[in-house]
């Protein structure tokens, strides 16, 4: 810019001068010419005074050569010439000046000499006698006198023109000063030409403009970070080279291996920005599901990892914004990390559920059907047929416990609102004790109960179901002449149950798994206990809706314990 302005006030100083010089040197050729003009008709007159008086001899006699004198008579034959003999001179008459000196009395011209290099004046007066007196004077012309003092000029044109530099480069500097030492970052606090305060408006205009939008981007992306930090699921964005863009602690406990609480979790968590994909996972299932979504627009992938299941959805993000439209080209890939572990459990759990409940069903049913088409039949005698029909209502119990307990977990599983009350457990204890002496008496075991009144908060419906269950149990994996033992403790903050039997045992390998729906441990005896398999199940989710826990013990052929406890707030 400042080499701009230098370049522009130079040209014009430089234009200027020439100009100027032009003009003076025009306008004093002028001036000199016209006082050479009257000097010369002074001279014509005092000449020609002096002519009439003296004659020939006047002129003759005359020793200044500063100008010439021609006389020319009447039919315009030169008398006497100053300069040139007279006999020697052509006919003066259609001389311009001479012409018009003959017919007004004075006459005046200019005529450049035929080398251009000089002009020459001319003044001539009508003399008493009929003849002309001519004075003329020549000077030289512009460009004569020009070059004759070409070095003058020069030198002067030099000098300006050094002039012109130097005052030009201060001028623009000056210029420009004020320019450079604009603040942007605070454009109308500057001081400068008024002329650029539209502009520097316009720029604190775009200023406020672009720090809002920077805010809004930061609190975008504050948004963005608290969101996908706090997330289950895990979240990495790619760049459609497969770098790591972003990846939020979910998806980086998921792909490094490392604790996210730990200092090394978040080391490790920043330094995969930016790197390829393929530095945190190498998985070939994972890298092909991302060429399939970068390709097909998204894919679903479904992996194990540690013992759990996870599914790792993945979309494209295209350039224009959209993801996964087909004919856009991509900007990145979104991979979504999900834990999947509890659905799979779940949907593997409810098709096993469905399978064991047909069965339990099935049984029974073809049990009663047996029994009544033989009795249809008439192929069963009169005497035995209280113990068909017998057979019959006891599978029908055995039905109608069976769906008791399947609608009491499905209501458990649904986690439906129950009524909650304080519940005095050593008293309910009691009572569920007392109604099963018959059975337990039949079953030649003992049952006893230990402990004081207990009273804590929960559901009555699901206190009595645990301790039902557990004490059926505990008399039908009973031995003969074995015992129960009901024992009901308390502290500060917990209360317990505790159902302990001399019976049967549960092997250490099945004891993890008789929570489990339908599990038993001996199914070919199942019939005869009459158990439905789902008993402890019920236990299981019934403790866990009262916020308590359960702990087994048991040796096979010494018996087995098991204790659930409660928060009593
Ligand atoms: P069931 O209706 O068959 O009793 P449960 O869910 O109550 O079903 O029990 C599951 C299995 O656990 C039983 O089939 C049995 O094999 C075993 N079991 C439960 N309680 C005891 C116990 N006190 N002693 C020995 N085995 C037990």
């Amino acid at each position: 810019m400042t080499k701009k302005i230098f370049r522009s006030i130079f040209i014009v100083a430089i234009t200027i001068l020439l100009a100027c010089l032009v003009l003076i040197i025009g306008v004093l050729y002028d001036y000199f010419r016209a006082v050479q003009k009257n000097q010369l008709k002074t001279e014509l007159y005092l000449a020609s005074e002096a002519v009439e008086n003296s004659g020939l001899d006047y002129l003759t006699g005359l020793d200044d050569d500063s100008c010439r004198l021609t006389w020319v008579s009447v039919d315009g034959s030169v008398l006497y010439d100053s300069e040139n003999s007279a006999e020697l001179m052509e006919n003066h008459a259609d001389r311009e000046e001479i012409k018009e000196a003959f017919q007004s009395g004075f006459g005046e011209s200019s005529r450049y000499s035929s080398t251009l290099t000089q002009q020459t004046l001319y003044c001539a007066k009508l003399l008493s006698d009929g003849s002309v007196l001519r004075v003329s004077v020549s000077h030289a012309t512009i460009p004569i006198l020009l070059f004759g003092m070409l070095q003058p000029l020069v030198v002067i044109f030099v000098l300006a023109l050094i002039l012109s530099a130097v005052l030009a480069h201060r001028l623009s500097e000056k210029i420009v000063e004020p320019l450079n030492s604009i603040d942007l970052e605070k454009p109308l606090e500057n001081n400068t030409y008024d002329e650029l305060s539209p502009v520097l408006t316009h720029i604190e205009r775009q200023h406020r403009q672009i720090a809002k939008q920077m805010h809004e981007l930061d609190r975008s992306r504050c948004e963005f970070e608290a969101v996908t930090q706090n997330m289950n699921e895990g979240l990495v964005l790619l760049s459609s080279k497969s770098e790591i863009l972003s990846i939020n602690p979910s998806a980086a406990s998921f792909f490094l291996n490392v604790n996210p609480s730990s200092a090394e979790f978040f080391e490790k968590e920043q330094g995969c920005i930016g790197k390829d994909f393929l530095s945190i996972d190498r998985s070939r299932e994972i890298n092909k599901a991302l060429d399939v979504a970068l390709e097909k627009g998204r894919s679903e992938i479904r992996i194990s990892r540690s013992g759990r299941e996870y599914q790792l959805n993945a979309s494209r993000i295209d350039a224009s914004g959209n993801n996964g439209t087909a004919g856009s080209s991509a900007a990145g890939i979104v991979l979504l990390i999900f834990d999947v572990t509890d659905k799979v459990f779940a949907e593997r759990n409810r098709k096993e559920f469905t399978a064991n409940v047909s069965h339990e069903l099935k049984t029974p049913l073809q049990a009663i059907m047996g029994s009544a088409e033989l009795i249809e039949n008439g192929l069963v005698k009169k005497e035995d047929m209280p113990r068909f029909i017998g057979h019959i209502r006891s599978e029908a119990q055995r039905l109608v416990a069976l769906i008791d307990d399947i609608i009491r977990l499905s209501q458990l599983d649904e986690n439906v609102e129950l009524q909650k009350e304080n519940v005095n457990i050593y008293e309910l204890s009691s009572s569920i004790i007392d109604s099963m002496k018959n059975v337990s008496e039949s079953k030649n075991v003992s049952i006893s109960l230990e402990g004081t009144d207990v009273i804590i908060p929960g559901v009555r419906q699901l206190f009595y179901e645990i301790i039902y269950n557990l004490c059926d149990n505990a008399i039908k994996y009973n031995v003969d002449g074995g015992k129960v033992a009901v024992k009901i403790e308390s502290n500060d903050s917990m209360a317990s149950i505790t159902v302990e039997d001399t019976g049967i045992g549960i092997p250490p390998e099945h004891q993890p798994r008789i929570f489990e729906r339908f599990y038993r441990v001996d199914k070919s005896h199942s019939k005869e206990t009459g158990g439905t398999g789902l008993g402890l199940s019920i236990v299981k989710h019934s403790v866990s809706y009262l916020g308590g826990r359960i702990e087994l013990h048991s040796e096979v052929g010494v018996g087995t314990k098991i204790t659930v406890y409660f928060p009593k707030q």
